[in-house]
């Protein structure tokens, strides 16, 4: 199995780093660091990057894409979250929300919400975490009746929204359709104008800052039949499609690396005792172990990209990606606290912060990467049932 990348794919690698380095903002930092800035920077980059057709550059030429392959797109998200992803919450749209409605959507749906994905001038929120269903999702409870003309009226809480107080324009909701079936059986997916009376948003502070993450509330919210996506109660299936692809979706090892890289400059430049603390034994083995980890990680995710465009990956695949991305960004956090020491926690914005606080926010970026998109529990458990056989866990 030889990963290397063709000529084109280096050339375009070149010619998109370059372009990157010229557009992302010298203070942008991460998509995952909450500030007025991002969402507006964001969406001027996105609509850059649709320009030039390389937001949705994967996607068919009729729905806005140029029909790159799988690789050229692992460049792009390579290059983007080696960056801190500056597409912002673009990533989601053009990973598995917009694929989704590409294979499971009507043609009207097609024409209707592609377009505007893939010219970067609309934001999505992911509707499916509440209170009561995280990891044991298929118990939630946002209920979705449906009328007799064959409209729908939703009504439920939903939470860990991101984007939604961007504002998102519309929400990819899970809600359930049917009580009278085993509970994933009765799930179905919706997409929600989130103008829509009876929606109301409300940001949570968090680790990342204020707003980006939120509560979502809908009170007899109606929507059109025709903003169901796929046939009813089947939305299970298709979580598990989009799961997959959100998982491999997100190089964690690319932004773990740039993070590396600065470390390394920070022991060359660093005095400890009157010698580079890049001399110090320990710093070295701490160092090349996340070396190690970013490159295992990577390869884990090329295997299930490799696999993914045959059309045979399977959940092993992307929780196996999902875990390993997430353990070397929790191991990056550490190997910075390691390296800084005790100044590891200043914030960016203390004059006396070692590497611009770099390190302190590593540390929080590790907290949700081992979260968000499926707990690293969740990932244990799909490996150790579908990796080794195991039985289910309770
Ligand atoms: C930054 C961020 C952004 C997010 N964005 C969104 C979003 O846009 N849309 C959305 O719908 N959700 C979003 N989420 C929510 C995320 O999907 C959930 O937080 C995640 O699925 C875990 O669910 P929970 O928070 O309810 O925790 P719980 O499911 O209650 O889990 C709590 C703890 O118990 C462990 N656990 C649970 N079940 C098991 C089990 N069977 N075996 C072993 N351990 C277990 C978990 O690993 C975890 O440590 C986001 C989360 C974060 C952190």
């Amino acid at each position: 199995m030889d990963f290397a990348f063709s000529e084109t794919e280096k050339t375009f690698r070149e010619e998109l780093s370059t372009f990157l380095d010229q557009e992302v903002a010298e203070w942008w930092r991460h998509l995952f660091h909450a500030e007025e800035r991002t969402i507006p920077t964001s969406r001027e980059l996105a609509a850059k990057l649709a320009e030039r057709g390389w937001l949705t550059m994967s996607w068919p030429p009729e729905y806005g894409g140029s029909g790159a392959d799988a690789w050229m797109q692992v460049v792009l998200r390579e290059e983007m979250w080696s960056r801190g992803e500056p597409r912002g919450p673009q990533y989601m749209n053009v990973n598995y929300i917009g694929p989704l409605i590409m294979h499971y959507g009507t043609e009207e749906q097609r024409e209707r919400f592609l377009t505007p994905i893939s010219q970067g001038r609309v934001i999505w929120c992911q509707g499916f975490s509440e209170p009561d269903a995280g990891s044991d999702l298929a118990a939630l409870s946002t209920r979705a009746r449906r009328t007799a003309d064959g409209r729908y009226v939703i009504t439920g809480q939903k939470i860990w929204t991101s984007y939604a107080d961007a504002p998102a324009q519309w929400c990819f909701l899970l809600a359930r359709t049917n009580v009278d079936v085993r509970p994933h059986q009765g799930l179905s997916l919706f997409l929600v104008d989130m103008a829509a009376p009876g929606v109301t948003v409300r940001p949570i502070e968090s680790l990342i800052g204020t707003g980006e993450i939120n509560e979502v509330f809908f009170d007899e919210v109606e929507v059109p039949a025709d903003c169901r996506l796929g046939a009813e109660d089947d939305g299970w299936e298709m979580l598990r499609t989009g799961l997959a692809l959100e998982r491999i979706g997100v190089p964690w090892y690319a932004d773990a690396d740039r993070f590396l890289e600065r470390l390394v400059a920070y022991t060359r430049e660093t005095m400890v005792d009157g010698r580079p603390l890049s001399e110090d034994p320990r710093t070295r083995t701490r160092l090349a172990e996340l070396y190690v980890r970013c490159r295992a990680a990577r390869l884990v995710t090329y295997r299930a990209v490799s696999l993914q465009e045959k059309g045979s990956a399977t959940a092993l695949e992307s929780a196996s990606a999902w875990m390993l991305g997430g353990l070397t960004q929790q191991l990056a956090g550490q190997v910075g606290h390691e390296t800084v020491g005790a100044l590891s926690v200043l914030h960016a914005d203390d004059p006396d912060a070692p590497m611009d606080g770099w390190a302190q926010f590593q540390q929080l970026l590790a907290i949700p990467t081992t979260i968000a998109a499926g707990a690293i529990d969740i990932q244990r458990n799909i490996i150790a049932q579908q990796g080794l056989g195991l039985p289910r866990s309770n």
